[in-house]
This record gives C-alpha cells, structure tokens and sequence, in this order.
C-alpha cells in the first residue's frame, strides 16, 4: 500500500469538520465566536513511551491522550487534532486497521475528529506525533503562572500508576494479582486525562500543569512560573491500591516521581471539593517541598527527565 492507499483507507473514516475529508493541501480549523483556539503537540516513542509489543490500538489512543490531557491541564475542550506518522517498512495492514480503530474509539469518546497529517515511512523505530485543538473562552485558559500564596494545591487521579505499570512491563519482580497488574499496565498504556473535569477546572483553578514528568517536577514548573514555593503533605497524595502492593514502603517516595500520569495538577482557593485531592498549600518563597508527618524530607530525583 502506498502512502495514499493508507491515508485513504484507515485515517479518512476519521475526517471531521474542515479537513476536507484528507483531500486537499490544507485544512481549515473551525473557529467558535467568543473562544481562543488552544495548540499543543506531542510525540510519543517505541522504546521510550510504548513498547513494540503493545497493542496498536492503544498506541494510538495513547498518542492522542497525552495531548488531550496537555489540554485538560489549559481548561481547553478537545475539538480536533492533526496526526504525524512515520511507519515502519513492516507495517502491516492488521496493525493500521487496530491504529485507525483506537483512534475511531477515542474520538468517539472525547468528542474530537481528525483534520489532516502527514504520512511517511521510515527505517528506525515507529514514532507518532499528534497535535490536538481545543477551546477556551477567550482569555480564560489556565497557566502555569496563576498560583497565589494561601492557594491549596490539588491533583486529579492517583498518583504514580503509570510508573507502576512501567516497571511491571521492565520485568520488576511483584507478586500482584492478575487485576492488580492489569490495572497498572493499562494505566501505563491508557492514560486518563480528566478531560470531563474541564469546565471545573476552569471555573475554580488559578494555576495548573500537567502531571506527566513526575508529581514533583510538574509542581516545580507552577512554582518557578508563579514566584511562589509549592508544599506538598506527602500523606495526602492519592495512591492506588494496586500500586501499593506491588511498591510497598516504597511507594510514595517512587510515585510522586513517577512520570506519564497524564493528570492534572492545579492550585485553588483552599477547601475546594470534587473529583480530586487537596495535597497541600502554596507559600511565599520558590520551589517544592516535600513532607511527611510534618517534616520536610528530600526526593532523590526531581523527576523524569529526557536528557
Ligand atoms: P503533502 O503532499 O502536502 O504532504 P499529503 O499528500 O501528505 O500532502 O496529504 C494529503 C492529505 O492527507 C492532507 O489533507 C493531509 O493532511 C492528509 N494526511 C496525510 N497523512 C495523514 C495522517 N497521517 N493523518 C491524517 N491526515 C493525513
Ligand atoms: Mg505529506
């Protein structure tokens, strides 16, 4: 197949509103009166954000979730997004079908459609780039910048499931249950934004990030672009029952700087109540300090990093 056979058959089923149904040069983003049209992109990797045995399907959605959840972090509706593939000279067509497949069902369930790319072929490992839109009213995306002194500090999810799932599939010894380990290792294949936490989000954060190099190191980023220090009452933090087993004493110390949580992490008037966790307060000063029963302790590694 080449590469017009491929963006034919498997990526224009999942054409939307402006895309001209892959047909053309270009393509045109709908605008919504009285919005600001938020952009993020994201590249995910064989060997470094999936494995080559991972299912297809879930690579795909995974490469469309890590951008959608960029855009729940901004208080942003998903709307459209434009996908950029480089495929191995092995691609099979069962492969594409099962990608073209995750991407049908995420669409479906985040309410966004395809609106154009580029396709290519290449020797080295498979990497997929996605660039997601979303929506905001005008001058109400959240950012980094907001967080106030007084400010509690909140985080969407559990913490470190991710990084749990990651281990398992690097071959960590665990005793876990069949459900245990299945929860974990599709946290790590399927993240979950909290895309349907938006408007929340918008309506009662003043700052917010997202979670995806290590709880620790995204909460660094509001406290360096806000001027102010983030503390965190590691007690707090929510971990999951799975994730408990399989890491122990351990597991808060290695969750908090776990990466590809893919939640969010925002600063709000204290005493705030939903879908999430109050895990500590913002102060005058700079940086994140960690603490335990009362006490600050250090965490080795501030996070995930790439290079
Ligand atoms: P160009 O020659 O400018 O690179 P292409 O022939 O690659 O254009 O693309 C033709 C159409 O197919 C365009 O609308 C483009 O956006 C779309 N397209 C190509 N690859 C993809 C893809 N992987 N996903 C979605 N749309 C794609
Ligand atoms: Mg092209």
């Amino acid at each position: 197949m080449n590469e017009f056979e491929i963006i034919k058959r498997y990526f224009a089923p999942l054409s939307g509103k402006g895309s001209f149904g892959l047909k053309d040069d270009a393509a045109l983003l709908p605008s919504r009166p009285g919005h600001e049209l938020v952009v993020t992109t994201d590249t995910i990797s064989q060997g470094v954000d999936f494995f080559a045995f991972d299912p297809a399907d879930s690579v795909a959605q995974k490469a469309l979730r890590v951008n959608l959840s960029d855009l729940a972090a901004k208080g942003a509706e998903p709307a459209c997004y434009l996908l950029n593939i480089s495929l191995p000279g092995n691609v099979t067509p069962d492969w594409l079908a099962a990608f073209s497949m995750g991407l049908a069902r995420d669409q479906e369930h985040f309410g966004v459609s395809l609106l154009g790319g580029d396709t290519g072929s290449g020797d080295g490992l498979l990497s997929i780039t996605i660039t997601a839109f979303g929506y905001v009213p005008e001058g109400k995306m959240l950012t980094r910048s907001g967080a106030r002194v007084g400010d509690s500090v909140y985080v969407t999810g559990t913490i470190g499931d991710s990084g749990g799932g990651l281990a398992i599939f690097k071959r960590e010894k665990h005793a876990l249950s069949d459900a245990d380990r299945d929860y974990l290792t599709t946290r790590y294949r399927l993240p979950q934004p909290p895309v349907t936490l938006i408007p929340k989000l918008r309506a009662i954060a003043r700052s917010s990030v997202d979670v995806s190099d290590g709880l620790i190191a995204d909460l660094g980023h509001i406290a360096s672009a806000s001027g102010a220090r983030i503390v965190v009452e590691g007690e707090r933090v929510p971990l999951s029952a799975p994730l408990r087993a399989l890491w122990g004493g351990n597991t808060l110390r290695r969750a908090v700087i776990a990466g590809d949580d893919y939640q969010t992490a925002f600063t709000a008037p204290p005493g705030r109540q939903g879908p999430f966790t109050e895990i500590g307060r913002v102060e005058a000063g700079e940086g994140v300090g960690f603490f335990l029963n009362g006490r600050e302790v250090s965490i080795s590694k501030a996070g995930y990093s790439h290079f």
